[in-house]
């Protein structure tokens, strides 16, 4: 199904596990896509790697160390390796790049994110954080720039392809459109499910990273032990469809054979549903309208047999109820929230904090400081620094308090 020339790819976070998925597809299809950019940031032998296969114009490193030791595993290779966060926002919004994967973790990848939807490119936007951070600005500079934004987190690419052909359930009043009545968004429950908050306190680094359905990064993996990834989707949720977080329900669905589902005013629930393997929403945003294989195993309902379905336990996973607290909150007050976790989840696996205490991080950035309007990325940089700044004394705290307890 060539259509003429491969579309160029910019691949951010090349190295990581939605990386990973992106290349299998890439590898595939070399007739409609090429890897035109990518970026690494720590695991510079496996970008190396990456190059020598793909044969990239383009490898971004954050340093000079990291470019020169690229540069000795592909020298002869024609490749440029490029240094530094602008050259990740040049690579992202390069004429010559058609589609931009956004696959930096965290708030890292906000700014290359926001280069692409500013230069109008397609976006597969993995990277939820840039959403959380500053969705408004996001999404108002993806209408002003006509840049087509294609979820890839599971979760939101069942939604999209589960809603009406218009991708929203609330027009610009505020009122329904196509007779969405609700969206379903699902959860695995992650490793703890079905823990209790005393259960939680014991639990390991390596418990937590080791999700019953999914192979990911650390940070998600963590996130979705303690359901801040389900609170982030949730707003992730709000701004990509303009839904109120009133008309999502959270429905925890162990198997991850769902991966959400649209609910009608008729009484109809359409669900998207397949093996849980990231090369299925990646490959739907790369050739969008059309479908191309993802290399994923078809899908054996006999083997599934059930499919079950529980409500979320917020008392024992409090960080969901957060996130809806933020979003609600408005402004700056995501901005604050993600930070607060990537510094909560990072200190948990260096174990200098327990599991639990990563929502009471959290919630002591929001408590601590005030909530502005987020009218400019100015603003949101600026309160996402002041959360890290703000969580290091009461992290020193926390874990001082559990050496001594130990
Ligand atoms: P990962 O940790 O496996 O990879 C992260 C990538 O970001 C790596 O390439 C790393 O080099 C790069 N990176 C890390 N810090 C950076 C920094 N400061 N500057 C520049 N680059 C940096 O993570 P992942 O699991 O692939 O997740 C990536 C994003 O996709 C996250 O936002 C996550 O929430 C989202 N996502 C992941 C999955 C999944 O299945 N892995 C599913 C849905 C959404
Ligand atoms: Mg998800």
């Amino acid at each position: 199904m060539s259509q003429g020339k491969p579309q160029n790819i910019t691949l951010l976070g090349g190295t990581g596990s939605i990386g990973g998925s992106t290349l299998d597809i890439v590898a595939r299809h070399p007739d409609l896509y090429r890897l035109y950019a990518v970026s690494g940031y720590r695991r510079i032998h496996e970008l190396a790697a990456i190059c020598r296969q793909f044969k990239p114009a383009f490898a971004v490193v954050p340093d000079q160390v990291a470019a020169d030791q690229l540069e000795t595993e592909i020298a002869g290779l024609n490749t440029a390796v490029l240094v530094g966060k602008d050259a990740l926002d040049r690579v992202a919004a390069a004429e010559s790049v058609d589609i931009v994967v956004a696959a930096i973790v965290g708030a890292a990848g906000l700014l290359p994110a926001l280069a692409a939807v500013k230069a109008g490119k397609r976006i597969l936007l993995a990277n939820k954080e840039a959403l959380v951070m500053s969705g408004q600005l996001f999404m108002d500079e993806v209408r002003r720039s006509g840049a087509e934004l294609l979820p890839i987190d599971s979760e939101h690419n069942a939604i999209f392809q589960c809603l009406p052909a218009q991708g929203t359930c609330f027009d610009d009043n505020s009122l329904p459109v196509s007779g969405v009545r609700q969206i379903l968004l699902t959860a695995s429950g992650g490793p703890f499910r079905g823990y209790n908050s005393d259960q939680l306190a014991g639990v390991t680094p390596e418990q937590a990273v080791a999700h019953p359905n999914w192979s990911m990064g650390q940070k998600i993996s963590v996130d979705s032990a303690s359901l801040m990834n389900k609170g982030l989707e949730l707003i992730e949720a709000c701004w990509l469809f303009s839904v109120k977080p009133e008309a999502i329900q959270v429905v925890v669905h162990p198997q991850s054979i769902i991966h959400s589902m649209v609910a009608y005013n008729d009484g109809s629930v359409i669900a998207q549903m397949g093996n849980p393997d990231m090369r299925t929403p990646i490959a739907y945003g790369l050739a969008w309208p059309n479908r191309i294989d993802a290399g994923v195993k078809p899908l054996d309902l006999f083997q599934v047999a059930q499919l079950d379905f529980e409500p979320a336990d917020e008392v024992a996973f409090p960080c969901l109820a957060l996130a809806r607290q933020a979003f609600s909150l408005g402004g700056t007050a995501p901005a604050i929230l993600n930070a607060a976790n990537e510094v909560a989840v990072q200190a948990f696996l260096d174990e200098r904090i327990g599991f639990e205490q990563i929502p009471e991080l959290c919630r002591y950035a929001l408590d601590c400081l005030p909530v502005e309007p987020a009218v400019s990325l100015d603003i949101i940089l600026a309160s996402d620094c002041k959360a890290r700044e703000i969580c290091q004394p009461y992290l020193e705290h926390l874990s001082m308090h559990r050496i001594k307890a130990q």
